[in-house]
Parts: structure tokens; C-alpha cells; sequence
């Protein structure tokens, strides 16, 4: 196995980068983050103005080095003209790699456990020590906002510019609570790998998609994967919390109620007893931390649970790593 398909960039040959492409494919599908759509992307070790992505191609299908294509940054327009289809939304990929250069390898995902909260208002926060990469406020983007004229309005990222607007959304004018890139330039280096520079990292390791999904961004195809699982996992916990909460304690409204005038309330407020419990700013801050040299062990795992199974077929060839 490798020992990370980056930061150590110099050390990676395409043949590995694919074997690990392929793989993640599988993992993310496996774990119910892709299904017949959604997609991970790598920037290429050798280039960064170029990027890999499977063709468009159901996750768990993609098997070979000739299901991946390489695109340029500049415009998500595949390097070889006579490219197989790609994914429509590549466009996502494309404009992450371009505006923040610590960032190698993209995942985009319409995970339904995460679905309820990119349409109902309730923010999704990190409720578990293994998402602390999600902070306490994971923004919502709302591509209604930024149709170009003349754009289809179906919710696809299926342009520059809608992957511009999308894109800047990990790194707002002004962010607050807890940052992502404060974080990663807090590390010491030889967990974060490459000399820190926030300027070069999102301020959000997560970005939720009105009526869509989720993007993810990090620094690594492991990171990546990583985070995507374990934004699934914050979603499922936090759902479920909900549920127990609100069946526990109900909704309880302290006030007065007008009769005469037909039944209004005329002033309440509700009960919060029981609100969940969140991770601190200083918990999220520490676990995320905590997490970042433990990711070899989830990824073996991972890796070994698609191996066995006979749906995922990575016919790569092993690099010499
Ligand atoms: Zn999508």
C-alpha cells in the first residue's frame, strides 16, 4: 500500500496515483458517499495544473487506468482530445485545484444522510471527535444565487463560473468560529507535510450544496476520503441525536396566549432542556489535530474491505512505491 497518495508528491508515480484513484472510487461507494454519481478527483504529482478523474462512469465500475482522464486546471478541458465523456460537474474539481494550490484531491458526493441539511436550515456541526474537520459551522452554498445568464438552472455545476462561485465559498471575505486553514498553518510540518501557509488552504474543509450535496477538499485522496466518511458519520449522528432529543423532551412553549383575540400567542419562547452537545471551539480544534496521523488506519481498512468484495475490480497495475 502506499503511504500516502500525497503531500509526498515527489515520491508518487502515476501508476500508484491510479491504483489509488481507483481504489477511493470504491471506498466511497462502499461507504454510501457515491452511488451511480458523485466523484473523486487527484491533482496530478507531477503537474499541478493538471488534474485526474474517472470518465463518466459509475464509481464502483471504474477499474482501469483507462477509466481516468486527465484535466487542466485552467478549464476543466480534458488533456487529450480525444478523451472519453467525463462527468458534466468536473467544473468543481477544476476551480478548487485553481484557487487553492495546498489542495490535491476533491470529492463531490449527494450522500443522503447529509441531504437534510443542505435544504432545512439546521446546521450541520460537529457533534463527534472524528469530524472536528467540520468546525461549527459548515456553510451552506446556493447555486440560485449564481446562475450565469443564459445557464441551466439544475442545480449542476456544469461551468467555470458556477465552479468559481462554489469554490469561493471555502474561503469567504470573512469567516468566523473555527478555521480550517488557522489549523493547518497551527500543525507542525511534519503532519501537515508541506511548510504551512493559510493562504494557500480553504477556511472550510466541507462546503454543503443547497438542494444538491456536498464538496469536500484536502490535501491528500486519503484526506479526502476521510473526511467525506466521517461527514457522513457527523450527519447520521447528529440526525439521530435530533430525533432522540426531540422525542425525549418534545417541544415545550412558555407563554401567554391570547383567547380573545382568537387564540394567538402573544409572547413565548421555547424550551431548549437538552440541546446537543457540540464539539468546543478548542475540542475541534485538538481533535482535528489529533486525527491527522491516524488516517493510515481507517485507509487500510477501507482499502481491504473493497478488495474482497467482488463488485470493485481495480485492475491497475502496482507502482514501485
Ligand atoms: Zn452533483
Amino acid at each position: 500500500m502506499s503511504a500516502g497518495y500525497f503531500p509526498k508528491r515527489e515520491k508518487v508515480g502515476l501508476e500508484d496515483l491510479f491504483k489509488g484513484l481507483v481504489t477511493a472510487c470504491h471506498i466511497l461507494h462502499h461507504h454510501g458517499i457515491l452511488d451511480a454519481y458523485g466523484h473523486i478527483s487527484v491533482r496530478s504529482p507531477d503537474n499541478p495544473a493538471t488534474f485526474w478523474m474517472p470518465r463518466n462512469r459509475a464509481p464502483a465500475l471504474i477499474s482501469s487506468p483507462d477509466d481516468l482522464i486527465e484535466y487542466n486546471v485552467e478549464d476543466a478541458s480534458a488533456v487529450e482530445k480525444d478523451a472519453k465523456p467525463g462527468y458534466i460537474e468536473r467544473y468543481i474539481h477544476s476551480e478548487i485545484y485553481k484557487r487553492f494550490p495546498a489542495i490535491n484531491s476533491v470529492v463531490h458526493s449527494h450522500c443522503r444522510d447529509i441531504l437534510p441539511y443542505c435544504v432545512s436550515g439546521v446546521p450541520l456541526k460537529s457533534t463527534i471527535h472524528m469530524a472536528g474537520f467540520l468546525g461549527n459551522n459548515v456553510p451552506v452554498w446556493d447555486i440560485a444565487q449564481h446562475y450565469p445568464s443564459g445557464s441551466k438552472h439544475d442545480l449542476l455545476v456544469r461551468n467555470t463560473t458556477l465552479g468559481a462561485s462554489l469554490s469561493a465559498a471555502f474561503k469567504p471575505t470573512t469567516s468566523t468560529g473555527f478555521i480550517y486553514s488557522k489549523v493547518r498553518s497551527a500543525l507542525p510540518t511534519q503532519i501537515a507535510g508541506t511548510p504551512p501557509d493559510p493562504s494557500r488552504d480553504p477556511d472550510y474543509a466541507v462546503i454543503l450544496m443547497q438542494g444538491h450535496g456536498f464538496t469536500t477538499a484536502a490535501r491528500s485522496i486519503e484526506e479526502a476520503v476521510y473526511q467525506a466518511v466521517y461527514t457522513k458519520e457527523a450527519a447520521q449522528t447528529q440526525t439521530k441525536a435530533l430525533a432522540v432529543r426531540n422525542a425525549y423532551y418534545g417541544q415545550i412553549l412558555e407563554g401567554k396566549i391570547d383567547v380573545e383575540g382568537g387564540g394567538k400567542i402573544k409572547s413565548a419562547k421555547a424550551k431548549t432542556e437538552g440541546d446537543l452537545k457540540y464539539l468546543s471551539e478548542r475540542e475541534l480544534h485538538d481533535a482535528w489535530e489529533a486525527n491527522q496521523s491516524t488516517l493510515a488506519r481507517p485507509w487500510e481498512l477501507w482499502c481491504r474491505e473493497v478488495e474482497v468484495n467482488p463488485l470493485y475490480r481495480n485492475e491497475c497495475p502496482a507502482g514501485d512505491d
